[in-house]
């Protein structure tokens, strides 16, 4: 059995990729959607993308909480309108980085579910805020690419940290 896949963190590469659509909806995506599953249930997370479990395809996932059911978003297209706010985000690919990000707060969002049918939602709450984070990482886009100047100052230094430590594990 090949190793258990895990969260992938900045600055791997694949994170920077822009994510291929999925074609099909085999084997292979319904076993990575499981292991998306595990892992953002693993690291509390709200949402996970296919990419930060170092696979560059089109899936994304939020986790279920309150009323809210778990939903999986295949070759999701935003579509985003409405005078754009700041709100805190993280990200598992950022270990210990937060900031005040800026987005558009009306979302409206197609995707394909694990049955391969199409579905519509809108979102003018924090969940449309959360679909825009996970489509940026389809994108090839962290936050850190949206911080304000000062919160890249603000978190300079776990930044570095988590360059240097991936820079001590390729010289292993
Ligand atoms: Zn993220």
């Amino acid at each position: 059995m090949p190793p258990a896949r895990d969260i992938v963190v900045h600055p791997h590469p694949v994170l920077r990729m822009k994510a291929k659509p999925v074609e099909k909806i085999d084997g292979f995506v319904r076993d990575l959607v499981a292991d998306m599953r595990r892992v953002a249930q693993e690291l509390d997370g709200i949402g996970i993308a296919a990419p930060q479990l170092g696979e560059s395809v089109r899936i994304f996932l939020t986790c279920g909480r309150d009323e809210e059911p778990e939903r999986v978003f295949i070759n999701p297209r935003l579509e985003l309108s409405g005078t754009p706010d700041l709100h805190d985000e993280g990200c598992l690919s950022l270990p210990d980085i937060r900031a005040e990000i800026l987005r558009p707060t009306v979302v409206r969002i197609t995707a394909l579910d694990l049955d391969g049918n199409e579905f519509t939602l809108e979102s003018s709450e924090f969940m449309g805020r959360v679909w825009q984070h996970e489509f940026d990482h389809l994108e090839g886009v962290l936050i850190i690419d949206r911080m304000r100047p000062l919160d890249k100052l603000a978190n300079r230094r776990a930044i570095r940290n988590l360059e240097r430590a991936a820079e001590s594990e390729r010289g292993r």
